[in-house]
């Protein structure tokens, strides 16, 4: 007998027996100092020992979303002119 191919179903590599199924939870993750909170997040959850993976495609996407500069060639980002005081200051007469 041949199982029917379950898209929304993979086994477990955790535990060996159960499958993992897609779900959405709330994802956690830290940018920079602040904790980023991301609700409806799809995760692969196993059914017996509840490992989750987040799924692959949502994060890579994520990281788009948060990084904006993703898919741009990375450049040594110059840094702003600031004008030195010394120039500033009036002609001692
Ligand atoms: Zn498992």
């Amino acid at each position: 007998m041949i199982e029917p191919t379950n898209i929304l179903s993979k086994p477990c590599g955790r535990c060996q027996a159960g499958h993992k199924r897609l779900r959405l939870v709330t994802l956690m993750t830290w940018l920079d100092d602040e904790l980023i909170t991301v609700p409806d997040f799809p995760a692969w959850i196993c059914d017996i020992c509840g490992h989750r993976n987040y799924d692959t495609r949502a994060l890579a996407q994520l990281s788009l979303v948060l990084n904006p500069e993703a898919g741009q060639p990375v450049k040594q980002r110059t840094a702003r002119p600031t004008n030195p005081p010394s120039q500033s200051l009036p002609p001692i007469s």
